[in-house]
């Protein structure tokens, strides 16, 4: 029995190459479900293993793809049943495990969470692992006391993934919302998504003073390095800001001042290790908050062989949005 996958493998000369091949299934990994993929995401870590960046891949040859939905075929775990639709994102798969750009993948029950009700397995993976991380982001600024009526949030990287999901899941919870991206050419569409206003990369431009002028009571900051520094100067007292990623760099010249003096919050937040009950309360909250119709202009599908092309643009700030994978496709 084989299954189509997307396999990325290291040549001798070290280059990274992806193909498609029908790979045999005794060569899936150990795991005590079965899955059949219906939908793979694509993220920003994605576009990472197949331009073989970052060092995240342990032993080629690979199957890339950290999220993914689809419907149990064989479960040694009583928890999960055939037919029973699941969706998967983190635990290191797509990284040490074989991940979703595939039509099968045998997975850890652990890692699985059941979708709930209301979701089909492709709207699991337009949220997939950018909304969840959305979501945590925003269950954070709630649980650190930030409330609509407090002041202005600001999200950086609002034209990618987890901005655009965060954007929507604060508007529909009543915050104000100014969206930061770059690409101008999105403003209609963040402020469909329910952003109040959209501004530009160069709210955060680089200064010299320690404090600025406070402009955000929270923020989900989806880009880090020196945007990440400009932004904890211009926070309120008491303000918190959600680090969720690094598009921007992992690093900035830091000052406690913000803190000591302002006593603002920087939370990092991870979406890959979080335990089963807090993973299953966010999917909960995502199907009851989120609004597929309100997102769909922000989808795009696509199949197998497109993904390394994808995987340059997602790299270079140029994919709008989630991009969703048909692996069969
Ligand atoms: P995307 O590539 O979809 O979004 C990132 C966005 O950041 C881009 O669309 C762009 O938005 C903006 N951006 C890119 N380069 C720069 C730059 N040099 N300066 C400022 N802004 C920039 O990625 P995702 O949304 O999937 O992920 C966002 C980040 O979060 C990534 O770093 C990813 O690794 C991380 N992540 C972390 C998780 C966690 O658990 N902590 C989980 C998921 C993702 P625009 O053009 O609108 O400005």
């Amino acid at each position: 029995m084989t299954f189509r996958a997307l396999v990325t493998d290291k040549t001798e000369n070290g280059k990274i190459v992806s193909k498609i091949v029908d790979v045999d299934e005794s060569d899936l990994p150990e795991g005590n479900v079965l899955v059949g993929i219906d939908w793979a995401g694509f993220n920003y870590k994605d576009g990472m293993v197949l331009c073989g960046l970052g060092g995240m891949v342990r032993s080629y040859p690979h199957i890339g793809g950290v999220d993914f939905a689809g419907r149990v075929i064989e479960s040694g775990d009583p928890r999960y049943h055939p037919g029973q639709a699941v969706v998967l994102t983190g635990w290191r798969v797509g990284e040490w495990h074989w991940g979703g750009f595939s039509t099968r993948a045998r997975v850890d029950a652990d890692w699985l969470v059941p979708l709930p009700k209301t979701m089909s397995t492709r709207d699991a993976m337009v949220l997939g692992t950018a909304g969840l991380t959305a979501m945590l982001a925003v269950n954070r600024l709630k649980s650190d006391g930030i409330k609509p009526a407090d002041g202005d949030i600001l999200v950086t990287g609002a034209g990618g993934g987890v901005g655009s999901m965060a954007t929507l899941l604060l508007a529909r919870l009543g915050y104000k919302v100014h969206a930061m991206s770059g690409r101008p050419d999105l403003a209609d569409e963040l402020r469909a998504l329910g952003a109040a206003q959209v501004v530009g990369r160069d709210v955060l431009a680089p200064s010299t003073k320690k404090l600025l002028g406070t402009r955000w009571i929270g923020a989900v900051d989806n880009v880090g390095g020196a945007p990440l520094g400009e932004l904890l100067k211009q926070m309120h007292q008491g303000g918190c800001v959600a680090a969720v990623g690094l598009a921007a760099g992992d690093a900035w010249e830091a000052s406690v001042i913000p803190f000591i003096l302002r006593g603002v919050t920087l939370a990092g937040i991870d979406s890959v290790m979080q335990p089963y009950e807090t993973r299953v309360a966010a999917w909960e909250r995502l199907a009851s908050i989120f609004s597929f119709s309100a997102y769909e202009r922000m989808v795009t599908e696509t199949g197998l062989e497109e993904l390394p092309a994808v995987g340059e643009k997602i790299l270079a700030g140029q994919v709008k949005g989630r991009v969703i994978v048909q692996p069969k496709r």
